[in-house]
């Protein structure tokens, strides 16, 4: 393993080692790790190979932090980035991070009025993040000098040359200060970004994250899109729909971690969290409360969650995006091992989409879109289980105490009456659909990358989505194998492809019961897979068979162990 650097080693000071401790940032990112001390010590123009993500932008934002004098009264850094919402997000990012407020941060982009940006820029601005068209704009109107600015700095180059901005640029760097320092950020280095290197920076030097060779197997992989605000609400569900949950959920802050841990326990989850900030004696207590099952969600960061070596874990839950695919198959590689088989479930918001295209893109991992549970399923599975437990009771031995009590309790009063109070006294809580608060549902909603908007347009590298047939266009279909066959939701996505030869990437919402199991694929696709699957049923009838609509519901057998996600 390597040795961990801190934010201290890279040679940042104490006030901004303050606010990233204010942030819950715990240590650099290895893009961090490269950029910081380069551009807060060295003289070269810089290119940083990486990803939307790998917080390429605190890398640059915090050497500036560090060296910009605050209201100098002229722009002392321009950051270029190819869309609007990413210049907003880098100026949120360099605002949060900037400690000393007299440090002036600006967006300036099309779409938002002039009068505003005229105002701004008069006002005076230390760093400028924009758009190239609308910086270009205002350099031509006389309304943005750039002749004193000391750093230029290109945001996520490549996606600006494909959509169009390489002539602006060009332009731009023709109206910039040519004593400034450059450091250009790109995913990919195709031959155009090469020669806005060569032709406008000097002697750059290239830093790069290896690209980590990855692989996982056992684990069944699966994410959930729910809007940041319904994350917490979806988590709870993915924790009740299961039997016997025991595993970790990833949390980008230290801050996140606290609140997370507190909120799964005020809502009756024996839920705790680690992070750097416990003492040594701390963490070893939790981590001995969760080995030996006394809590069974454990909420950690990644840095805390290092050298965590728990076995039988069935689920790693990444309640917010690693930061990269490395740490990515890091955290889902702690449950599926032992040949037993895990499930790592990721919440991804619509925004965050390309990232995680690219994360299984790079971790050559499969993750299949699956629907949040939906409370009636939940109730549904809860009743089941009950009614499990108590078959199981009711073969035990009673205690004798127990008996006599029930007599007592039957003696004048019906048996029904009774045992109603008994699970309204007891399980009245676990059946309350209104202790569920609402998720939307973006299952069927288009992702960006559907929609068609340019910058989303090269998806075809992902494996991340879905052919874009609404719900009419969908079919449940029902395959008659289930868990007693040895099947499990993986097992039957892969049935599905190889046997029927749909990938599995338009297969959703697996569900395996006991004795038969559903999914739901394309009108399309379900047609050939009850093609595919025709000569093969048992005793006439056929393996697979789309389902009537009164099996949709797919209601859990009679003795579940829980719609388990890949157990
Ligand atoms: P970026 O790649 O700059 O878009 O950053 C992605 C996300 O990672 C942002 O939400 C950042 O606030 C967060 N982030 C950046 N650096 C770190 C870090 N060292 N530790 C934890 N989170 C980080």
């Amino acid at each position: 393993m390597d040795i961990p650097i801190t934010f201290a080693d890279l040679g940042l000071s104490a006030p901004i080692l303050e606010a990233l401790s204010r942030k819950g940032f715990e240590e650099p990112t290895p893009i961090q790790a490269l950029v910081i001390p380069a551009l807060l010590r060295g003289e070269r123009d810089l290119i940083g190979q990486a990803q939307t993500g790998t917080g390429k932008t605190a890398a640059f934002a915090l050497p500036l932090i560090e060296r910009l004098v605050p209201g100098a009264g002229h722009v002392q850094a321009l950051v270029l980035a190819p869309t609007r919402e990413l210049a907003v997000q880098v100026c949120e990012e360099i605002v949060s991070l900037r400690g000393n407020p007299r440090l002036s941060v600006a967006p300036v982009y099309g779409g938002q009025a002039y009068s505003e940006q005229f105002r701004r820029l008069k006002q005076g601005v230390d760093i400028l993040v924009g758009t190239p068209g609308r910086i270009l704009d205002h350099l031509e109107r006389g309304s943005l000098k750039l002749d004193q600015a000391s750093y230029l700095i290109l945001d996520e180059a490549d996606e600006m040359l494909d959509m169009g901005f390489q002539d602006d640029i060009e332009k731009l760097l023709g109206q910039i200060n040519p004593d400034r320092r450059m450091l250009l950020f790109s995913a990919t280095m195709p031959d155009r970004i090469r020669q806005i290197a060569e032709k406008n920076m000097r002697n750059p030097e290239l830093l790069a994250v290896k690209s980590p060779q990855l692989t996982t197997s056992l684990t069944e992989q699966i994410y959930f899109e729910v809007t940041e605000s319904d994350k917490f609400e979806a988590l709870c569900r993915i924790l009740d729909l299961e039997d016997e949950f025991f595993g970790m959920i990833f949390c980008r802050t230290k801050i996140q971690t606290d609140d997370l841990a507190h909120k799964l326990s005020d809502r009756g989850y024996g839920a705790e969290g680690i992070h750097g900030d416990l003492s040594q004696g701390q963490r070893e207590a939790v981590l001995k409360k969760f080995k030996a099952r006394r809590i069974n969600v454990l909420c950690a960061t990644d840095v805390a969650a290092r050298g965590i070596d728990v076995e039988g874990m069935t689920h790693v839950i990444n309640y917010s995006l690693p930061q990269d695919p490395e740490a990515y198959v890091h955290r889902i590689g702690r449950t599926g091992r032992a040949g037993r088989e895990g499930t790592a479930v990721t919440f991804v918001s619509p925004e965050e989409y390309r990232k995680l295209a690219f994360i299984e893109r790079v971790s050559k991992s499969r993750i299949r879109k699956e629907r949040v549970p939906a409370i009636n399923e939940i109730i549904a599975l809860k009743k089941d289980r009950l009614i499990h437990q108590l078959e199981e009771s009711l073969d035990q031995e009673p205690l004798p105490l127990l008996e006599e009590l029930a007599e007592d309790l039957l003696k004048d009063r019906d048996a029904k009456s009774v045992l109603t109070a008994v699970l309204q006294r007891f399980a009245s809580e676990d059946f309350d659909e209104t202790s569920y608060a609402p998720v939307r549902d973006l299952f069927e909603r288009p992702s960006k990358e559907m929609r068609g908007d340019s910058r989303f347009d090269r998806g075809s590298s992902s494996r991340i989505d879905n052919r874009s047939e609404g719900p009419r266009g969908k079919a449940r279909l029902f395959i008659a194998l289930g868990r007693r066959d040895g099947l499990s939701p993986k097992k039957l996505i892969e049935l599905l492809e190889t046997k029927g030869g749909v990938p599995a990437r338009f297969i959703d919402d697996a569900a395996v019961l006991e004795e038969f199991s559903f999914a739901t694929v394309s009108f399309r696709d379900a047609e050939a897979l009850v093609q595919a699957f025709h000569s093969q049923g048992r005793q006439g009838k056929p393996l697979i068979k789309i389902a009537r609509p009164d099996e949709q519901g797919a209601q859990a057998p009679r003795k579940p162990r829980g719609r388990s996600f890949g157990r």
